[in-house]
């Protein structure tokens, strides 16, 4: 029988989710759904110093809020548990001592002092491809407890095979090989505070666990020979390994978790009103490519066609203009009900929602549901008329003066007064009420209202501009 598919999104809790993290996580989830399989969720915790307070919790509410479920994890543990590697110490020192026992492994009492002084000889002596010298490969038990004695805290370090293949067959790139001999020497497995480091963790978890399958960053690519060559060493297979090609930017460069041109996290997104659905879109075209040239994929979809072998070689690049166009078509799409619910929140920013009612707020809403890309494009236009700009402009200014204003918006005023509800047409009769009763008509009567209440000569419709201010901010507006 075929092995249940088995695979993880491993992230460290260094960060909050970015958009690297979800690519990789929505690539695995997919992976796993195509072919019945599950998703674990692990947190690579052991890089204590650079871990940083939410970040586990975060990540695993943004895979929920893109919909990526997995099946286990710290909050939904199975039989494969625990799901933190810092709760995982006794499990990785058992495969240490293991691995030390059978002469794979041994321990290191060199201090990072000493490492570095013999780093740099070897460097003077012209080594360019400088490695651990295994002064402590053959410690005499004398030697050992004189260090211990000392009190020198050991870490353990793999034995590399001379001239060893370590090869596979990735993914996406197909047949990769490395040799030991380019792995740097003889690496540490346990670092002297008793946690594992990265590569030995997860050989020790991909295991355990039941992995079967590894698709993770291209970053990852030179550490899988190393991992391999545990998995030889504790006579484990290996899974199957796939490496993602990296992320740029416009310029062609790696996307960085600087790149200010970019929107980076995933709770940026939520905060600026971008939809999940359209995130996991986006995100499943940034390296992967349908057989047809469909565009908008809907996460059961995406579960159906994704077929890794269609996984992209060469590097995707991240368009913050694609993101938005897909957001804006997801947010066209949204029933009213939807888009209200949606959009509320950011409408909330700049005006207070209590003063209108559901049916209000979304004719407001729906005025820019056609031209807003994501959530918090509302805000501006919003705001640009609850708080308009003083007028400046001569020629507006002139308008604004016209003798005829006063009379004009007098008049107005008492029109707006006596309407029941705002709507185009008792709007339409009110300018005509004005227009029969002062004689102020046309660009006349509308522009001076416009500029009073909005301070710019273009925009919206008048009626909607009512709408949003309300009748009695316009009536108070209009008196000043
Ligand atoms: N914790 C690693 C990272 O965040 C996971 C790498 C892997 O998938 O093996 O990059």
């Amino acid at each position: 029988m075929e092995k249940k598919v088995r695979v993880r999104y491993a992230p460290s809790p260094t960060g909050f989710l970015h958009i690297g993290g979800a690519r990789s996580a929505l690539f695995n989830y997919l992976f796993a759904k195509k072919y019945n399989g599950d998703i674990i969720f692990r947190v690579e915790d052991t890089d204590i110093e650079r871990n940083v307070e939410g970040g586990e919790q975060s990540q695993y509410n943004d895979l929920r809020w893109l919909g990526i479920i997995p099946d286990e994890s710290p909050y939904e543990p199975k039989e494969y548990g625990p799901y933190r590697q810092m709760e995982r110490l006794d499990i990785y020192r058992k495969y240490a001592q293991k691995l030390v026992d059978e002469g794979h492994a041994y321990y290191c009492y060199c201090t990072s002092e000493e490492l570095e002084m013999r780093k740099e000889e070897q460097l003077n002596n012209g080594v360019r491809a400088t490695k651990y010298d295994r002064k402590c490969l053959n410690l005499s038990k004398e030697q050992e407890e004189a260090y211990i004695k000392e009190g020198r805290k050991p870490c353990i370090r793999i034995k590399l095979k001379d001239h060893q293949k370590l090869e596979f067959n990735d993914l996406v790139r197909g047949p990769v090989s490395f040799t030991s001999d380019d792995l740097g020497g003889d690496f540490v497995i346990m670092k002297s505070n008793g946690i594992p480091t990265y590569n030995f963790a997860v050989v020790v978890d991909d295991h355990l666990m039941n992995i079967t399958h590894v698709l993770r960053g291209e970053e990852h690519l030179s550490n899988t020979p190393k991992q391999l060559a545990i998995y030889q060493m504790l006579g484990w297979d290996a899974p199957t390994f796939g490496h993602m090609t990296i992320i740029i930017n416009k310029n062609g460069k790696k996307l960085s978790k600087r790149d200010n041109n970019i929107l980076q996290f995933m709770s940026q997104y939520r905060e600026l009103g971008y939809l999940p659905e359209a995130i996991v879109n986006y995100i499943l075209l940034l390296g992967w490519t349908p057989e047809t040239n469909q565009e908008i994929f809907s996460m059961e979809e995406a579960k159906k066609e994704f077929d890794p072998s269609r996984l992209s070689t060469s590097p995707s690049m991240f368009d913050q203009q694609k993101m938005n166009w897909t957001n804006g078509q997801y947010i066209n799409k949204l029933t009213d009900e939807e888009y209200l619910e949606f959009i509320r929140p950011q409408m909330g920013k700049v005006m207070d929602l209590s003063k209108y009612d559901d049916q209000t707020l979304l004719e407001i809403a729906n005025l820019y549901k056609e031209e807003i890309t994501y959530g918090a494009e509302i805000i501006e236009p919003l705001n640009s008329i609850l708080n308009p700009k003083e007028v400046t402009d001569e020629n507006d200014l002139a308008m604004l003066n016209l003798d005829s204003t006063p009379i004009a918006f007098e008049a107005f005023v008492k029109e707006l007064e006596s309407i029941e509800e705002v709507t185009p047409e008792t709007i339409k009769q009110a300018f005509k009420n004005v227009a029969s009763s002062t004689g102020v008509k046309g660009k006349n009567l509308f522009m001076p209202i416009r500029l009073k209440l909005t301070g710019v000569s273009h925009g919206i419709e008048l009626v909607n501009i009512i709408k949003i201010l309300g009748k009695e901010e316009v009536v108070n507006r209009l008196k000043k």
